[in-house]
C-alpha cells in the first residue's frame, strides 16, 4: 500500500530580519504571495494527500487571501517558538493518522516536485530524511566581525533545507518528548530521539526567503522559468438603432448603437480573444456562445474578467494589453483615460499596463462608411514555461 503523506507548512514566524510591511511569507513573489506558492507546491504534488498550514493568529486574513481557492483544511495557530508551532501542527494532523509527514518552511516557495519526491522516496526505508547541500565555501570564524580569527573545517558539513520528512508517529513522539526544547529544525529533534536521519540531495533554488535580497533572487529564479506569450484579437460590430455605444467598458452617447448579443463592446471582445489566444484557450464564442440566452445584453467586462482568470489559473500574469478601436465616430480621445482605467480595473493590473488607441480608416471601407466599429487587441502575458 502507498503510504499516506501529509505536508505541514510552517508559516507562523514574524520574520524580523525581513523588514517591509508584511511578514515574509506573505510578500509577493511574481505577483503571488510567497506562502501561496509554497502551499501549491505541495497541494499539486500527486503523492501528498493533505496540506496543513501553521500560521500566526494575527495573519488569519493574510492567510485566507494566500490560500484562496486551493481547498485546504483550516490552518492551525502556531506557538511561541518554531518548535511549538510544528508540534501544534503535528497534533492537529494526528487525527488524520498519516504514515509520513513532510515539515516545510512556508518561506521556501521554490521547492521542486523532484525534491519532495526524493524525500518521500527516502522514507520508504528510513524514519527521517533531510534534503541538504554540502558546504562548498570555506568557513571562517570571526570574533569582532572585521577580521578572521580562524578557519573551520568544512568537510562533512551540510546545509539543511526542508521539507524534512518523517515517519509520522516517530516525529510526533519526539516533539512530545522534547517539547521544552527550542530547536531550529525538526531533524534536530529526530537526532535527540535517536532516529537516524538520511541525507538526500537538496537544491540551490530551494532557498529560504529571509531578506529582501532573497526575494529578488527568488524573482530571478522564477523569471528564468517563465515564457512570454502574445495573443491577438479582432472584432467588429455593426451599427444599429440606439443612442449610445459601449467601448472598452465605457458608455459613450452616440447617434447610433452597436448591434450584438451582449453589450456589443468590440474593444472588450477583441481583448478577451487576445488573452484567450495567449493561452491557446479557444475564443470568446467558445466560452460564451451567442446562442446562450445568459449572455443577452451581458456586460462584456464579465467575459474579459473570465479570460484574465484563466490566465492566472495557469500561473500567468498580464504584462500588457493594447486595444485599437477602428471607427470614424465617436471620437475616442476624450474617453481614453476612462477606458484605460476600466481595463485596469477589470484585469486587476496597473493602468500603465493598459493601452487604448484609436484610428479612422480615412473614410475607406465599411468603417469609413460608418457601418460599424472594429477593434483589434494584443495581449502580452508571462506564464510558467511549458516543458
Ligand atoms: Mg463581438
Amino acid at each position: 500500500m502507498m503510504p499516506v503523506t501529509a505536508a505541514l507548512i510552517v508559516a507562523a514566524g514574524r520574520g524580523s530580519r525581513f523588514g517591509g510591511a508584511l511578514p515574509k511569507q506573505y510578500a509577493r513573489l511574481g505577483g503571488v504571495p510567497v506562502l501561496r506558492r509554497t502551499l501549491q507546491a505541495f497541494a499539486r504534488h500527486p503523492r501528498v494527500a493533505a496540506v496543513l498550514a501553521v500560521i500566526h493568529p494575527d495573519d488569519a486574513a493574510l492567510y485566507a487571501g494566500a490560500a484562496d481557492g486551493i481547498g485546504l483544511a483550516a490552518p492551525v495557530h502556531g506557538g511561541a517558538t518554531r518548535q511549538a508551532s510544528v508540534r501544534a501542527g503535528l497534533e492537529a494532523l494526528a487525527s488524520l493518522r498519516p504514515d509520513l509527514v513532510l515539515i516545510h518552511d512556508g518561506a521556501r516557495p521554490l521547492v521542486s516536485p523532484a525534491t519532495i519526491t526524493r524525500v518521500i522516496d527516502a522514507l520508504a526505508t528510513v524514519r527521517a530524511a533531510l534534503p541538504a547541500l554540502p558546504v562548498v565555501d570555506s568557513l571562517k570564524r570571526s570574533s569582532d566581525g572585521g577580521f578572521v580569527a580562524g578557519t573551520a573545517e568544512r568537510a562533512g558539513l551540510w546545509r539543511a533545507q526542508t521539507p524534512q520528512g518523517f515517519a509520522f508517529p516517530a516525529i510526533l513522539e519526539a516533539h512530545r518528548r522534547f517539547a521544552a526544547l527550542d530547536l531550529s529544525d525538526d531533524t534536530g529533534l529526530a537526532e535527540r530521539a535517536g532516529i537516524p536521519v538520511a541525507l538526500v540531495p537538496g537544491e540551490e533554488d530551494n532557498l529560504k526567503i529571509t531578506s529582501q535580497d532573497d526575494l529578488v533572487r527568488a524573482e530571478r529564479i522564477l523569471a528564468a522559468d517563465m515564457e512570454t506569450r502574445t495573443g491577438t484579437g479582432f472584432d467588429v460590430h455593426r451599427f444599429g438603432d440606439g443612442d449610445a455605444v459601449t467601448l472598452c467598458g465605457v458608455r459613450i452617447t452616440h447617434g447610433r448603437g452597436l448591434q450584438g448579443h451582449s453589450d456589443a463592446d468590440v474593444g472588450l471582445h477583441a481583448l478577451t480573444d487576445a488573452l484567450l489566444g495567449a493561452i491557446a484557450a479557444e475564443d470568446i464564442g467558445a466560452h460564451f456562445p451567442p446562442s446562450d440566452p445568459r449572455w443577452r445584453g451581458a456586460d462584456s467586462a464579465r467575459f474579459l474578467a473570465h479570460a484574465a482568470e484563466l490566465v492566472r489559473a495557469r500561473g500567468g500574469t498580464i504584462v500588457h494589453v493594447d486595444v485599437t478601436l477602428i471607427c470614424e465616430a465617436p471620437r475616442v480621445g476624450p474617453h481614453r483615460a476612462a477606458m484605460r482605467a476600466r481595463l485596469a480595473e477589470i484585469l486587476a493590473v496597473d493602468v500603465a499596463r493598459c493601452s487604448v488607441k484609436a484610428t479612422t480608416t480615412e473614410g475607406l471601407g465599411a468603417f469609413g462608411r460608418r457601418e460599424g466599429i472594429g477593434a483589434q487587441a494584443v495581449a502580452t502575458i508571462r506564464m510558467p514555461a511549458l516543458p
